[in-house]
């Protein structure tokens, strides 16, 4: 029977995240697999330099990663529980190249993510860095719609 070893998460801090990653969590126990929990600071990386000087970009970086990092670390605290076997992970980019390139740098088997994230956008069936992940990822890819 196929089995998954390590299961990448993809989180924004939405709801509809929270419920994909409990699916995640589910799976990961089930399989006894390692949880990869990442989140994309989606960064306006062009315009770095452009409207302000090049350290006050720098800064502002900063405090957007500590910002990320605090944001993460009380999402871990709140809903991983008594599972142990699990990596955070936080990376500048674009959700959707940085999910498939994480996922293949950690030789992750299995992606999950939900299918709308902070943006909504109710009536379409996926989001869009959903619907990019399923179309250009090699890897399974299991979306989570929530139901309200
Ligand atoms: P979207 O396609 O942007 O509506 O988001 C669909 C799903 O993609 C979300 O529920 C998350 O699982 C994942 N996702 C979207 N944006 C990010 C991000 N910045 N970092 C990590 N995962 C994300």
């Amino acid at each position: 029977m196929k089995t998954f070893s390590t299961i990448l998460i993809a989180v924004d801090f939405s709801d509809s995240s929270d419920n994909a990653f409990q699916m995640a969590l589910a799976l990961a126990d089930k399989f006894s697999a390692r949880l990869l929990i990442l989140h994309v600071i989606n960064e306006p990386i062009d315009l770095r330099g452009f409207y302000v000087p090049h350290i006050s970009f720098e800064r502002l970086e900063e405090e957007i990663e500590q910002g990320a990092q605090k944001m993460m670390e009380s999402f871990c605290r709140q809903h991983i529980g008594s599972f142990e076997n699990y990596e955070s992970m936080i990376v500048p980019g674009l959700p959707y190249e940085e999910i498939i390139k994480q996922s293949e740098a950690k030789a992750a088997d299995l992606i999950v993510l939900g299918t709308h994230g902070r943006t909504g956008l109710d009536h379409v069936l996926f989001g869009s860095t959903a619907e990019k992940v399923v179309r250009k990822s090699r890897l399974p890819v299991l979306t989570v719609r929530l139901d309200e």
